[in-house]
């Protein structure tokens, strides 16, 4: 499945974020020896405990929503951060980014599925942020684009509606805010059941745990 899945990536040049969350390190070791570098997890312990183990080459990215109060966990190691929806945690992310001296990639959540969900932004919200980080720039965060989730759903057409809403979002954030900025050009989308669909609509990062892993 493994190769599959990288094979179908290629064509698009997208790259593999494989969610590893709940599987054990040997699970994840027999990717890692098939050559694949990024993983993704969305709870902080967990992803801490595994990144001690793990080897250093590994890059982790952060794929949950994730409170405040737990960035500092990970500011010494994370890649990536893909679901931050609030000026708040790109603050603190930022701040803690600074202790270690790095600067950590975080990619902005948009909200696009139709059903109630707690997280992501809409677009006026998305703007209001890159205001704020443009009065007070951070030199510890980088912006390399756009996330979202589509509504867990059998109905693909309506999965492929709102990944053209995150494509559209990405695109106009680019244009207004990114011109020159090569490295905005994420856009984290898909998932198991719905990853092909994502790539036709633009996706450049999909994450797929159970396909790779089995059932969690
Ligand atoms: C668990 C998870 C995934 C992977 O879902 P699968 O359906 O197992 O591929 C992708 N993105 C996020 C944010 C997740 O929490």
């Amino acid at each position: 499945m493994f190769n599959k899945i990288v094979a179908e990536l290629e064509p698009f040049g997208a790259k593999l974020v494989a969610v590893s969350k709940t599987k054990s390190t040997q699970e994840i070791m027999k990717l890692y020896d098939q050559g694949q570098r990024i993983f993704g997890e969305n709870r902080v312990q967990e992803l801490v405990e595994k990144a001690e183990i793990l080897p250093k080459d590994i890059q982790w990215h952060e794929i949950g929503h994730l409170q405040t109060n737990k960035v500092k966990y990970i500011a010494s190691f994370i890649h990536t951060i893909h679901a931050v929806d609030s000026l708040k945690v790109l603050k603190e992310i930022n701040k803690q980014a600074r202790n270690h001296n790095r600067v950590i990639n975080c990619l902005l959540q948009f909200k696009i599925a139709k059903e109630e969900s707690k997280f992501g932004l809409d677009y006026e919200s998305g703007v209001a942020l890159l205001e704020s980080i443009k009065e007070n720039p951070k030199e510890h965060i980088r912006i390399t684009g756009v996330m979202g989730m589509a509504t867990f759903t059998d109905d693909m057409d309506q999965v492929r509606k709102e990944f053209k809403t995150l494509k559209s979002i990405f695109d106009q954030l680019k244009t207004n805010w990114f011109p020159d900025d090569e490295l905005f050009k994420e856009i984290s989308m898909g998932m198991s059941g719905d990853y092909l669909i994502a790539l036709e609509e633009g996706a450049t990062m999909v994450r797929i745990g159970t396909l790779l892993f089995g059932e969690r």
